[in-house]
């Protein structure tokens, strides 16, 4: 292992250069990130970004230290309120099998749950106590249409985030936008509180003193991150396609009320693009998480697909990328294995016993460069290059001269280090998850090849094959391999 801790350095969005990570709380992060709106099933897009809000997360741990994360659910905005109208069903009812097949989802994909969920709609309160606020400190007016707006020019850091100046801006930047997404050309005052409209609310709204209405989307993060995490947090993520004008204007929101810095670093993950093109439905390239595992993928196929490229690179999806991947996995599979028969059979061993040394230095050099790559801003490639390097270097020695039971012990425990961050891995599989009837079926086999009986061995085989496995020759004999 490294001598001298390493420190995470992290790019800032807002800064434009790696900072080293300084917790505000000596050893625990903060951290928000924004979550899904839970109007249909989330898509490979969506996936990438809380890919690497994950990756994120186990690298903050990694580094030793702690964290509080908070990932919301937006259950009240335009699209949820259209489609619960729509279906004539509650708010509720629409978007609690979204919640559900997110939550799904985020296990297929060996997401680490998060210590915090909100729903936008039990804090609504908050949201309120903030207009308040925003309304005493001059920074919020009524419109005409009696919903509340946010004034951009009183706020004189907007434009922070995003890097554009307020003045440079087209003419109709004065002008109000109610709807909760728009394009920064059109950077405007943004809508706090919606009033009420009959026909486009139906009966969805809330009471407050300011009327009846509903919260703007934007405000949402804001009331959910101070609640549950303060004033000031650590890190605040999301996609790019978030950075403007969702973040800005939280940015606005949230110090225009606590007179505070909001967050100290902002970190946004590049697009995902399919076979090089922007995805979406008209194209027919768009996938939710559950068109690839109808296709025959896995969740940790697709977590490998969506991890292993840096997050502010541009992702280009293609499948076969993905059908790549399997590849990789067998590899890392294969060597897990082989490194798990050294542990239990003693016997492979035929080296000097001094020579351990070697394989203690091979373990350190592999630690200090994935951990390195890691602290540089999560350079993910050469982390995994850096494993695989490792993994080269382990098989040669091995060739060359077999394995101490307790040199395996290291390999493998660094290679669950590893895997805390990656979250690929599976180990002491071999046994535990072969039905017994296809083992019984490995073992007739080899007794039928001994008998030269092709015919029965060959039956055997397909069986083995049918349910989804394949046969490979090790050095203790044949066994049988989950065919991922
Ligand atoms: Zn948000």
């Amino acid at each position: 292992m490294t001598n001298t801790p390493l420190t995470l350095h992290l790019y800032n969005t807002e800064s434009c250069v790696k900072e080293p990570l300084v917790p505000l709380e000596k050893g625990h992060i903060k951290m928000y990130t924004c979550g899904p709106t839970v109007y249909n099933f989330a898509h490979i897009g969506n996936f990438r970004t809380y890919i690497f809000e994950d990756l994120l997360r186990r690298a903050i741990k990694f580094f030793g230290m702690k964290i509080t994360q908070a990932m919301n659910l937006t259950d009240v905005d335009d699209k949820t309120i259209k489609g619960a109208l729509a279906m004539g069903i509650t708010l509720d009812e629409y978007t609690q099998p979204y919640k559900d097949a997110f939550f799904e989802d985020l296990k297929t994909l060996n997401i680490e749950p998060v210590e915090h969920y909100p729903a936008a709609t039990e804090y609504i309160a908050e949201m309120i106590s903030m207009i308040h606020v925003l309304l005493e400190n001059g920074l919020a007016y009524v419109g005409s249409d009696r919903s509340i707006y946010f004034a951009i020019r009183k706020f004189p850091r907007y434009g922070c985030l995003s890097h554009f100046c307020l003045e440079e801006l087209q003419e109709g930047a004065s002008l109000r936008v109610v709807a909760d997404e728009y394009e920064k050309e059109s950077a405007s005052d943004f809508v706090l509180w919606k009033a009420y409209d009959a026909l486009r609310d139906g009966n969805i709204f809330w009471e407050s003193p300011f009327g009846p209405g509903r919260p703007g989307w934007h405000l949402e993060c804001s009331a959910m991150a101070m609640k549950i995490l303060g004033s000031t947090i650590d890190i605040h993520v999301g996609g790019i396609d978030n950075m403007f004008p969702h973040h800005e204007n939280e940015i606005a929101q949230s110090e225009g009320c606590s007179g505070k810095k909001f967050v100290n670093v902002w970190m946004h993950s590049e697009h995902l693009v399919v076979d090089g093109k922007k995805m979406s439905k008209s194209l027919g390239n768009f996938y939710t998480l559950r068109d690839l595992l109808k296709r025959g993928y896995t969740g940790i196929q697709v977590r490998y697909m969506l991890l292993h490229t840096h997050y502010k690179t541009q992702l280009n999806f293609t499948f076969a990328g993905l059908d790549s991947m399997q590849t990789t996995l067998q590899r890392l599979e294969s060597f897990i294995l082989r490194m798990e028969e050294f542990v239990s059979a003693p016997s492979l061993n035929s080296h000097a016993p001094n020579s351990g040394i070697k394989v203690d230095e091979i373990i350190n050099i592999a630690d200090g460069k994935f951990s390195e790559a890691l602290a540089d801003d999560l350079n993910i490639s050469l982390a995994l290059g850096s494993l695989f390097d490792f993994i080269r270097e382990i098989n040669a020695y091995c060739d060359a001269s077999g394995m101490f039971p307790t040199e395996a012990a290291k390999v493998i425990a660094l290679l669950k280090r590893f895997d805390t961050v990656l979250g690929v891995m599976k180990f002491d599989v071999q046994e535990k998850e072969i039905p017994i009837d296809l083992q019984e079926a490995l073992q007739k086999r080899i007794e039928a090849r001994a008998k030269k009986d092709w015919a029965l061995s060959d039956q055997l085989r397909d069986l083995i094959v049918s349910r989804g496995y394949v046969i490979e020759d090790t050095p203790l004999g044949p066994r049988l391999k989950h065919n991922v």
